[in-house]
């Protein structure tokens, strides 16, 4: 069965509530052949999920702590997010990696917890500029995906988002041809890990400088199931030509 393809928009620090439930009410409104997933900061989370819920367009906080509840300061947990009834959540951004210090190992158990919440991480894996240089990438990308996925037994409900961090927010897109060598490597190590099923139904995203005019060639790669997406994602009018390209 072919794999639907899937436009997830993270809107990292950025919208007001009125910006939020006006982006809300008109990407409802489109009839797109595309899966649809916003991922909100937490402030707005509750009014995107008014807009949204009974709707097709899934919604989702952009990290969360493992632990249900605690003295953790600062942190929203996965019950949080189960009573908006949040469908995702991003876990392992690059920026939560690199800028907030997070490693595989706290990764793992933020995926091992999404999943006992019943909420589908968008698993975010990636190399720096410097890793590519060295020739690493692929190294990287299977040492995050196995530590990251270590003890999941099962992998049906997981998005993996492969996103060169040299091409995030930098203009710099990875080229169809750069990006689907990877999503193959990665469905190929899903399979050694999982099995040739669990490889085929899962929905390998790519992120990085994601935008109007480049999108259609990325997703024509045979392993590339959609795209988890920063700035052209804040504006309406390029997130919807996202979702439905002209
Ligand atoms: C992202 O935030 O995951 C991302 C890919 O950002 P951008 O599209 O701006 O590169």
């Amino acid at each position: 069965m072919a794999r639907k393809l899937l436009i997830a928009a993270n809107w990292k620090m950025h919208k007001t509530i009125p910006e939020a439930v006006d982006f809300a009410k008109k990407i409802k409104e489109l009839k797109a052949e595309r899966d649809i997933l916003v991922c909100a900061p937490f402030t707005l989370l509750p009014a995107v999920a008014q807009e949204l819920q009974g709707s097709s367009v899934g919604f989702g906080g952009q990290n969360m702590h493992f632990e249900e509840k605690g003295a953790f300061t600062g942190e929203i947990s996965p019950l949080m997010l189960n009573e908006l009834k949040c469908t995702h959540v991003i876990i392992g951004h690059s920026e939560r990696r690199h800028v907030f210090g997070e490693d595989n190992a706290l990764i793992n158990k933020k995926i091992k917890s999404a999943l006992a919440h019943n909420l589908i991480p968008v698993f975010c894996v990636g190399e720096k500029l410097e890793e590519r240089e060295a020739g690493k990438t692929q190294d990287v990308v299977k040492e995050q995906i196995d530590k990251g996925l270590e003890g999941v037994e099962n992998v049906d409900s997981v998005v993996i988002a492969y996103e060169p961090v040299w091409a995030i927010g930098t203009g710099k897109t990875a080229t169809p041809d750069q990006a689907q060598e990877v999503h193959a490597f990665i469905r190929e190590f899903m399979t050694e890990l999982y099995s040739d099923d669990a490889a085929n139904e899962l929905r390998i995203l790519y992120g990085g400088s994601v935008k109007p005019a480049n999108v259609k060639e990325l997703m024509s790669e045979k392993d590339i199931d959609g795209a988890l997406v920063g700035g052209a994602s804040l504006e309406f009018d390029s997130f919807s030509q996202l979702v439905n390209p002209q």
